[in-house]
């Protein structure tokens, strides 16, 4: 090869090589949009970290965001950005980097923060519009005509139904598109609907679509609505796809019981980096708090919780398997309302096959939802708390079917001896728990219909 050959493709490589340096700037992969009640978050997926601007402007009122050496690899007029208090988005270029103009339609305090790469998504800019303040999530359903009473004002028992994760946050994954922020919420909602229908009751979501809320938010909204109960719902997932079984579980005052619920709680409390570094450091005075306010009135609420932890076990226990015979104990972040009684409930592991396929079914999401709702609703008409309608109810013996009743299988137990036990036909057994013949099994709790 000649001296002149060499010396041409040497510079022919050291072209290339420049003008990729001139053009490696990062790159704006897609922009995500999460609308909430109270803020709607912004997420670009970035190539790299960025250096980034953020200022408001008035006449008319708009958000700027400058992001420094930066390309737009996407067509933000596709993406459908124009959601909440944002009425447009323009883009264009500054100096090196993109501009980006938010015009808006409400007043709203912007936040920015960066994100670290994860198993989901790689390096991330999260822009965060508060609202303000707005009513809790929805209430499920109309408010209903109160009942008559001697007692005067008596009030409904309110419970916060808490669906995991949610917007930038999918929780676990399962094969195909299954993810738990959707499995979850979809159980939620038919818990609420399932309590929020029963008389004496409210049921309010703490997140009632596909956006992010922090885990002390979800407390927060909880105590604001005064809740009787919190109740948490969620689905796992394992590196062995093996792994199965439905649990229940109730804050630990020491650690948890167990090395599984030290990975889990460490896995779901991480979800709030989320939330912003602002949040997490948050979170940090939020512990010494709640030590303190733990040992004072946590003592109540624990053995609430493990009395509604314990329903709901054996009622799930009824038709799914269980991770553990019994209700397990960890250090969730969100279990920790010192006054709130409250439960998680993992309602099995989306990265199973045969779990993500019952999971991601309607019918089974709803017995889910039943066997939440139904064990709920047990613990209170045995323990009502004063002054609420459910107390009077049972006071007066108004409603004998409210508590839903159960019967746990014993052996020699048959399925048409039950029925006659408990006066109500084969039939409406066999409907009432789903049954297609007459195969239990010992240990099985069968829901008892009302006669
Ligand atoms: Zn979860």
């Amino acid at each position: 090869m000649g001296l002149v050959r060499i010396l041409t493709r040497f510079a022919l490589l050291l072209m290339l090589v420049s003008s990729a340096l001139a053009q490696a700037s990062t790159n704006i992969e897609n922009i995500r949009v999460w609308l909430a009640p109270d803020n709607v978050r912004l997420v670009f997926d970035l190539s790299a970290p960025v250096d980034h601007n953020l200022f408001m402007l008035d006449n008319p009122r708009r958000l700027v965001l400058d992001v420094k050496d930066t390309r737009l690899g996407v067509d933000v007029a596709k993406l459908g950005l124009t959601k909440g208090p944002i009425a447009g988005v323009r883009t264009g270029r500054r100096d090196e980097g993109v501009r980006l103009v938010l015009d808006l339609s409400a007043d709203v305090s912007p936040k920015s923060f960066q994100l670290k790469p994860n198993d989901q998504y790689g390096h991330r800019l999260v822009l965060d519009l508060e609202t303000g303040e707005q009513p809790v999530a929805a209430a499920v359903s109309q408010p209903k005509a109160s009942a008559p009473s001697t007692l005067g004002p008596l009030r409904d028992i309110v419970v916060a139904v808490d669906a995991g994760h949610g917007g930038e946050d999918p929780g676990a994954l399962g094969p195909g598109r299954i993810r738990e922020k959707n499995v979850v919420l979809e159980i939620a909602k038919e818990v609420a609907r399932l309590i929020d229908a029963e008389p004496g009751y409210r049921a309010e979501l703490v997140r009632s679509g596909d956006y992010y809320v922090s885990l002390r938010g979800r407390t927060l909204k909880a105590r604001k609505i005064n809740a009787d109960l919190f109740v948490s719902i969620h689905a796992d997932a394992a590196r062995d796809k093996r792994a199965r079984g439905a649990s229940v579980w109730v804050l630990s005052g020491r650690g948890a019981t167990s090395e599984m619920g030290r990975w889990l709680a460490s896995k779901e409390n991480s979800a709030d980096l989320i939330g912003g570094v602002g949040s997490v450091s948050l979170e940090d005075k939020d512990e010494v708090l709640a030590s303190v306010l733990l040992d004072m009135s946590m003592t109540a609420s624990q053995s609430s919780s493990r009395e509604v932890a314990k329903r709901v076990h054996d009622n799930i226990a009824g038709f799914a398997r269980m991770h553990k015979p019994y209700v397990e104990q960890a250090g969730f972040v969100v279990l920790k309302s010192p006054d709130i009684p409250s439960i998680l409930v993992e309602t099995g592991f989306i990265s199973n096959p045969q779990e993500a396929e019952k999971l991601s079914s309607s019918s089974y999401q709803k017995q889910m939802a039943r066997a939440i709702a139904q064990g709920v609703k047990a613990h209170f008409w045995e323990r009502p708390p004063a002054m609420t309608r459910v107390a009077e109810l049972k006071r007066s013996g108004a409603v004998i079917a409210a508590a839903e009743r159960t019967y746990k299988v014993a052996p020699g137990d048959t399925l048409s001896v039950i029925a006659v036990r408990n006066g109500v036909s084969l039939d409406d057994l066999r409907k009432a728990n789903e049954l297609r013949g007459d195969r239990i099994r010992v240990g099985q709790v069968l829901r008892i219909p009302a006669s």
